[in-house]
């Protein structure tokens, strides 16, 4: 999938999504999933075909053949089977949107929504220089966007942060990302970003590094945001425990699927913590369940969900399009993503057909 613009993070430079993509077809209805997972292990430390292997190998035989598979059914088959995350989600997903098609049960009212248009922002990555940069925010600005997210990284962060609040003024709502960039030996330049009223610091610090989130918590007043850090209900409990995240972003292939995020928002809203949706540049299939999971009362922030025309000039599925910042939830049952069959034939390199049926 070509992106429309070349997306560079602190530790990332790309131009177009490689992407897995899970087709359950089961006897009571039909889902989809896309995997979060890059062709190299970068971001995660999961990978493309390192993941395509698990789910073949490892996690759909765990599934057996049983009459009615549901989500919770899948996630416990696969509960004894370390790490692998994003290949986990991506099967329990697939195997929710089924079921959920099948019964004609939207996921934003399975997993208990209260709202169908989702207030996003818009991630910007990191430009070649200020003057990019407030060129690609003043059109997003533009577009509709009430919320932007800029990433940063050592030598991008002060000066391009400080530029975008002058030119946009105090109004904007701001915040930004570093996705684990920095050390302890940067101290004097994060505190300095506390100047500029950002609505959050997201994962300044290496992933295990929960102490140093801590510790500059006490320090700076721009709440700390958690993102790669967290992977489990119980890695936020310790994280919000040790005061490492007043904030948390919740990304559902991070922390191994729906169930596992709701259960996170449900404790985190319990504890006071505002969560938002992260995203890692998804196709419609994952932007439209990613929708249903923001629904939920919890997520007061605004999502990292942005319209389709942000990321791909033709999607898989139907165009999410931005209004008043807000995208609308699809209507229909399951993720309520439509796969566009010609868009998507486009688009495919491989696919592998798996039987469950004929390994009984
Ligand atoms: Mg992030």
């Amino acid at each position: 999938m070509p992106l429309v613009r070349p997306f560079r993070t602190a530790h990332a430079f790309e131009t177009v999504r490689e992407l897995l993509l899970l087709h359950w077809i089961g006897p009571h209805g039909e889902g989809w999933s896309e995997c979060a997972a890059d062709p190299s292990p970068v971001f995660f430390g999961e990978y493309l075909d390192g993941a395509r292997h698990v789910i073949e190998h490892v996690l759909l035989p765990r599934l057996g053949t049983a009459e009615r598979i549901t989500a919770a059914f899948a996630r416990e088959a696969m509960r004894r089977v370390p790490g692998n995350v994003l290949a986990k989600a991506a099967v329990e997903t697939a195997v929710l949107d089924a079921d959920l098609r099948g019964r004609g049960v939207p996921l934003a009212d399975h997993l208990g929504g209260v709202r169908q248009r989702i207030p996003v922002g818009v991630s910007v990555g990191i430009a070649t220089s200020i003057a990019e940069l407030l060129e690609w925010v003043t059109a997003h600005v533009a577009e509709g966007y009430g919320r932007i997210k800029l990433k940063i990284r050592p030598g991008w962060d002060v000066e391009p942060v400080g530029a975008v609040r002058r030119v946009f003024g105090d109004e904007l709502l701001l915040q930004v990302d570093a996705n684990q960039a920095y050390g302890s030996a940067d101290l004097t330049t994060l505190q300095a970003l506390d100047d500029f009223g950002l609505l959050l610091l997201e994962q300044p610090f290496h992933a295990d590094d929960l102490v140093a989130h801590a510790r500059l918590a006490e320090r700076i007043t721009t709440p700390i945001c958690l993102d790669e850090s967290i992977t489990s209900l119980s890695g936020a409990a310790t994280a919000i425990a040790l005061g490492a995240a007043q904030v948390i972003n919740i990304k559902p292939a991070r922390v191994g699927g729906y169930l596992e995020a709701r259960a996170i928002h449900d404790f985190c809203r319990a504890q006071g913590i505002p969560v938002f949706c992260g995203g890692v540049l998804e196709t419609g299939i994952g932007r439209a369940a990613n929708l249903a999971l923001a629904a939920l009362p919890g997520f007061t922030l605004p999502a990292d969900i942005s319209a389709t025309s942000r990321y791909y000039a033709r999607d898989i599925t139907q165009p999410f399009e931005l209004t008043d910042s807000h995208l609308e939830i699809p209507s229909g049952a399951g993720s309520g993503a439509i796969v566009d069959e010609d868009a998507l034939a486009a688009v495919t390199t491989d696919i592998r057909t798996i039987n469950l049926q004929e390994q009984r």
